[in-house]
């Protein structure tokens, strides 16, 4: 057998770095196997997933040297490699089951499932949904389908009784069926949801072994019975545990930059992050800390993957990638990189339109845009003073105005723009005032060139970071501040979005 292990994001948001963690495992899992890394995109919902994030994802894994012996850019004999691409076959795949009475056509409307989530509520059920919840007269349901209304295809499940599952690093895992509700395959639209493609497509790419989150467990019964059904052989499970914030839970935004395009902004090496990324719950046989990935891959044995959480670790991987760039780089690699990094055309270019105008001789050149080549900037409390506004409102602006940007979906100037006066017209602060706090957090100064055209070339991660280390130097809100905020916060963005 021929080891294939695969990797499925979905092209919803920026590349996170704990896809980047789920990837280096599999690869490396592959590669210690003489086996094959896929790369599929799992790009069903066709509201959230869009092309910019899936060639975010494809530059990003590539820019971190994790690649792939098949995928959406360099085919391979089981492609296409992207779901919306393959969505016939799923239909067909759906149909049969119902066809053999392995699952059934549902004609319910949202509000009668939510009558009927209720009812199991109230009668102290779990409120995963059954057979015989769902089922309909017949009468009832022929003149649901004669009126043309909508329905899905939902898989039967059992009602009672327990369904074990075996996991490559927990051993046998013993969920109940209660539960685990009637799954919908798929949607109204026609299209299949995550569990129906994606057990498809590990079956047609013949993935011999799936690694993933630990918060696909619960997925995991679903998925063996849909295998069952099929009456096809399951690739083995292994669930990784996940990478969590210093505080223990799980890595958010919220606390930590979670995109790869940070690590990269930030001016770390790839082979460091992709050296600290596997020393994620794993550890070479004599516990080295700074290896390569040929050495990982050579060494790499998949139980020895621990299974207390991760913890996601910016000062240790700031200590580590210090150990790459002084052991690995003489001078003349350090300066290729670095102009690599600082210099390179695709990300100055788009800087020199905002600078240009302001500059009469090069040496000006670093004292206006060094903020777009540093990591947190070094600011200190007074460059916030201002004349018309109190360090209480900064403070709120600054946690309003981040709230904002880790809601924004779509991370281009305009977006960030509307998102943002739409807040300063609520709050009743004139925008100039409202960027003030904003310009100096970005940028270290009020002087500066557009803040957020800024934010727009340094992202998410990066910006937001920015935001939140100025909001930590003025005091971010107490627990009950934060409470107090956090609703005028939604109250004001109803307002704004009303407008
Ligand atoms: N599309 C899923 C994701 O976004 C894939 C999960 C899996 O590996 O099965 O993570």
């Amino acid at each position: 057998m021929t080891v294939r292990t695969r990797i499925a994001p979905s092209p919803t948001g920026d590349p996170h770095v704990g896809t980047a963690y789920i990837a280096l495992f599999n690869l490396a899992f592959a590669r210690q196997h003489d086996g094959q890394f896929i790369l599929r995109i799992e790009d069903t919902d066709q509201t959230r997933s869009t092309p910019e994030s899936e060639q975010a994802i494809l530059d990003s894994m590539r820019w971190l040297g994790l690649e792939w012996d098949e995928g959406p850019d360099v085919g391979g004999p089981h492609g296409p490699y992207r779901q919306s691409e393959r969505k016939d076959c799923y239909k067909d795949y759906a149909m049969k089951l119902v066809e053999e009475g392995k699952a059934f056509l549902c004609y319910r409307t949202a509000e009668e499932l939510n009558d009927l989530r209720n009812a199991r509520r109230a009668a102290g059920k779990h409120t995963a949904l059954k057979q015989s919840d769902l089922e309909l007269p017949g009468e009832e349901v022929e003149s649901r389908m004669a009126a043309g209304a909508p329905h899905v295809v939902r898989m039967k499940v059992p009602e009672e009784g327990s369904c074990v599952i075996d996991d490559m690093l927990r051993g046998p895992i013993e969920m109940d069926w209660a539960q685990v509700d009637c799954q919908i395959l798929l949607k109204s639209d026609g299209m299949p949801t995550y569990h129906l493609a994606n057990v498809v497509d590990d079956h047609l790419m013949e993935i011999t072994h799936v690694i993933r989150g630990e918060e696909w467990i619960s997925s995991a019964p679903k998925h063996r019975l849909l295998y069952e059904y099929f009456g096809w052989d399951m690739p083995k499970l292994c669930h990784m545990p996940l990478l969590r914030n210093p505080d223990k839970s799980k890595l958010s935004k919220r606390k930590n930059p979670t995109g790869i395009i940070y690590y990269q902004r930030m001016g770390y090496l790839p082979e460091a992050l992709l050296n600290y990324l596997a020393r994620m719950g794993w550890s070479m046989p004599d516990e080295s800390e700074k290896f390569t990935r040929e050495q990982m891959f050579e060494n790499f044995d998949i139980h020895r993957v621990s299974l207390g959480g991760p913890i996601f670790d910016l000062e240790k991987l700031s200590w580590l990638n210090g150990l790459w760039i002084r052991e690995e780089l003489d001078p003349q690699a350090f300066s290729e990189k670095f102009k690599q990094w600082a210099l390179n055309e695709e990300y100055l270019l788009p800087i020199i339109p905002l600078i240009q105008q302001r500059v009469e001789k090069f040496s000006d050149v670093v004292p206006l845009a060094g903020f777009f080549m540093s990591g947190d900037l070094d600011l200190d409390a007074q460059a916030f003073e201002h004349k018309s506004l109190e360090t209480e409102q900064i403070r709120k602006i600054l946690q309003y105005a981040l709230w904002q940007l880790e809601s924004e979906r779509h991370w281009e100037k305009d977006r960030l723009f509307q998102g943002l006066s739409g807040l300063s017209k609520a709050m009743e602060i004139k925008i100039r005032d409202f960027l003030f706090p904003l310009f100096v957090a970005i940028s270290g100064t009020a002087s500066s060139v557009s803040v957020i055209e800024s934010m727009a070339l340094l992202g998410p991660d990066m910006s937001r970071a920015r935001v939140r280390s100025a909001l930590n130097l003025l005091g971010s809100p107490s627990k009950k501040e934060g409470k107090r905020w956090d609703k005028e916060f939604a109250s004001l963005q109803r307002a704004a979005t009303a407008e």
